[in-house]
């Protein structure tokens, strides 16, 4: 079995932002050699702004303060004001988390287009997002739709 896509292709990336492309551009059906070992074939496993246990309590109070207070969710255990203290690394971290996005209020909604297993999608939901995803592989469709996200398989 094939697991590459035929042929060369020059990545081309930006010197300023990171931003890449392939040249030239795959097509429908290489594109799906290229994704057919990908890693979000695997279950995005358990996900959430809860804490499991008492000794996560903390953690997740830190994150979900951060979070309120930077991007107006409404995450308990947290509150609404910032810790005093938090490394840049790990703010970074919180702000991936949330794809820095704002939270607009109940019943916002986001679409994740090329969702992969959903991953993000648990995330974004556990913060309070109402979430919809499409995905063009069908195996990292499916794990989606196994965690009880509504995932379309498409473009
Ligand atoms: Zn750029």
């Amino acid at each position: 079995m094939e697991l590459s896509p035929p042929g060369e292709w020059t990545l081309y990336r930006c010197t300023a932002c990171g931003t890449g492309y392939l040249d030239p551009r795959p097509t429908a059906a290489t594109i799906e050699l290229a994704y057919s070992t990908y890693y979000t074939h695997a279950s995005a496993g358990d996900v959430g702004a809860r804490p499991r246990s008492w000794w996560r309590h903390r953690r997740t109070a830190q994150r979900n303060a951060y979070l309120n207070a930077r991007y107006n969710y409404q995450i308990s255990p947290g509150g609404n004001r910032s810790p005093r203290w938090l490394s840049a690394e790990r703010q970074q971290r919180f702000d991936k988390f949330v794809c820095f996005l704002r939270y607009p209020g109940k019943g916002a909604r986001v679409l994740d287009i090329g969702c992969g297993n959903g991953r993000v999608m648990m995330q974004l939901r556990s913060v309070g997002w109402e979430v919809s995803g499409i995905e063009p592989d069908p195996k990292s469709a499916a794990r989606a739709r196994e965690a009880g996200l509504d995932v379309r398989t498409g473009l």
